[in-house]
């Protein structure tokens, strides 16, 4: 058996489309929305990401303002930026790139990006809200875990899912999204022990851990959906996921490619809310103020 290999690509023009859609109706009043990417590293993979945003953005008709603070920001430039950027009327969205200088806590600095325009759902607040089922932006990778199966018309109500990772970007929002999906969500980690226990028997396995090669094709199944979300860059350069593409491929029902799968979509979404965002504060700030 060789598993169906899940392109996001087609997904991502289509999210990009839905974008221009959203930019259009709002070029029509006169604004035109805009994603800030605050960036502070001088990390070659991180310049190469901000630039397909930027890329991207252009054709979806989002303005993307790379404020580049460089690899010696201290933690208070950054906190004065975030809110200087949250205040600012003309900006939309706000993304907050990784890696951050050594010793700059990235959760000391989310919390200053206003929830409204959290875009990449990094503030906890937005997590939380997530928690409880409100409404809120998840994290871009992790919405595109969900859509990518939705496209695909994959079920997960009432099917049995395995999440391997448990960040506040990826593993937990995408656990909480699955779980409002009515699926059955196991999250696994580092102290899990061995993963096949539990990922043999998923019908979803979704790895996003940051380790080539952790899920191969002795930890899946015949019916098994594989997403992989890592992104590893080796030493000559190219980009690899978690999953042993070769020999999960070999037996794994489905897999989506690295690249070409769950990163395409993440960056599409990145700027459908930017544009959801303008939109729903474009429509706040015409609604008449509250009086007592
Ligand atoms: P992270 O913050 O480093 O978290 C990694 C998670 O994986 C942790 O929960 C960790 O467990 C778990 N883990 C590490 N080694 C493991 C092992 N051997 N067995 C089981 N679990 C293990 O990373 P992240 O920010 O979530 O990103 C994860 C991956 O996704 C990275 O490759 C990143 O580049 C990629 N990513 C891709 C996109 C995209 O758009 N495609 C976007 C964001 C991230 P503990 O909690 O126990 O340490």
């Amino acid at each position: 058996m060789t598993a169906s290999l899940l392109s996001g690509k087609p997904l991502a023009k289509l999210i990009q489309q839905q974008a221009q859609a959203e930019a259009k109706v709002l070029a029509e009043e006169g604004l035109r929305p805009t994603l800030a990417v605050v960036v502070a590293t001088e990390d070659s993979s991180t310049h190469w990401y901000v630039r397909s945003i930027e890329r991207a953005s252009e054709n979806a008709g989002v303005d993307c303002r790379i404020v580049d603070l460089g690899h010696d920001a201290t933690e208070q430039v950054l906190i004065t930026v975030l809110k200087d950027l949250s205040a600012e009327p003309t900006v939309n969205g706000i993304i907050l790139q990784t890696p951050l200088p050594p010793g700059v806590r990235s959760q000391e600095l989310v919390r200053h990006i206003a929830p409204e325009k959290d875009i990449d759902g990094a503030n906890p607040l937005s997590l939380g809200l997530l928690a409880v089922g409100q409404r809120a932006f998840a994290p871009a990778t992790a919405r595109a875990v969900v859509e990518i199966l939705d496209h695909f018309d994959i079920p997960v109500a009432g099917r049995s899912v395995v999440v391997v990772g448990r960040s506040a970007v990826v593993g937990k929002p995408l656990s909480l999204l699955l779980l409002q999906k009515d699926a059955t969500t196991t999250v696994c980690h580092s102290r899990s022990g061995s993963l096949a226990k539990y990922t043999k028997t998923a019908d979803i396995v979704v790895v996003a851990a940051g380790r080539t090669g952790l899920l191969t094709g002795t930890d899946v199944s015949d019916h098994s959906v594989v997403i992989d979300v890592g992104t590893n860059v080796l030493s000559d350069g190219s980009l690899v996921g978690d999953v042993d593409e070769a020999s999960v491929q070999a037996v794994a029902a489905a897999l989506t490619p690295v690249p070409g799968g769950v990163g395409s979509v993440t960056t599409s979404l990145l700027l459908l809310h930017t544009a959801e965002a303008a939109r729903d504060q474009s429509r706040a700030a015409r609604m008449p103020a509250l009086t007592p």
